[in-house]
């Protein structure tokens, strides 16, 4: 199920977990997970496409397709690892029900870093059982470069939970296995999955978007 290296059980330093829909996977996503690579001083990424998600319409791009992309897309880099278990259930996969499956396998000290984009935390509240996430990993939160996250523009219980687990040293994702929030400023990218599908529709190019073996994969596959 687990590709490229085993998993990062053991050691100690955090495991970083990367979910999204990658419908395709881009630079955008490259990036937050390099940095958060580095800033976080994460032992690994490991990279989980979505099945179905809940939230989203029904038509995203076959699972497998996605999933396909996404090994294209880091396979050169050891560092990145790809889960495939909610692209193989073909079923829609909470975060949290993938997180507590990786808690069990893991261990209950390994600490756990879920990687999100500041879209993604917006809209944190909305997500299954959202509060009980905490307790299953850290949250490592891409931030613009220098613009910090505004509590007044999130939800209530979102910036209670943000005001009351924000940290800003790395070194607190090593002393528990779960529950803060740590955000870190990454390289600003306005590149979305959306804007690549409709370059992708109207037959616009998307080089320098994307990796020449996703776009190659697009291309030989007819998708989008
Ligand atoms: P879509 O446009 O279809 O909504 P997307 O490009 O936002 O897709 P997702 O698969 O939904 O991609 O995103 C997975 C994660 O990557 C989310 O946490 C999201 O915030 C983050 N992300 C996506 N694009 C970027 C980007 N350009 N810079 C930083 N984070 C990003």
């Amino acid at each position: 199920m687990i590709e490229q290296r085993p998993a990062a059980a053991g050691s100690g330093m955090p495991l970083g977990i990367f979910g999204g829909s990658f419908d395709p996977v881009h630079l955008g996503h490259l990036r937050l997970a390099e940095e958060a690579l580095e800033t976080l001083q994460l032992e690994r990424v490991r990279w989980i496409p979505a099945g179905q998600p809940w939230h989203r319409d029904a038509l995203r791009t076959d699972a497998s397709h996605r999933l396909a992309m996404v090994r294209l897309a880091t396979a050169s880099n050891p560092a990145f690892e790809v889960d495939a278990r909610e692209a193989e259930a073909g079923a829609p996969g909470y975060t949290v029900d993938t997180l507590q499956a990786l808690r069990a396998e893991l261990g209950v000290e390994q600490p756990l870093v879920l990687i999100l984009g500041a879209d993604a935390f917006s809209r944190l509240h909305t997500w299954q059982r959202w509060k009980s996430l905490f307790e299953l990993a850290h949250i490592g939160l891409a931030t613009r470069a220098g613009q910090a996250v505004d509590p007044a523009a999130l939800d209530g219980a979102l910036a209670t939970e943000l005001s009351a687990r924000l940290e800003h040293d790395p070194a607190v994702l090593r002393t528990a296995p779960a529950g803060a929030i740590v955000p870190f400023d990454m390289t600003a990218l306005a590149i979305s999955a959306t804007d690549l599908r409709a370059r992708l529709a109207r037959g616009a190019s998307c080089r320098y978007l994307a990796p020449t073996g996703v776009l190659d994969y697009i291309r030989h596959h007819r998708l989008y």
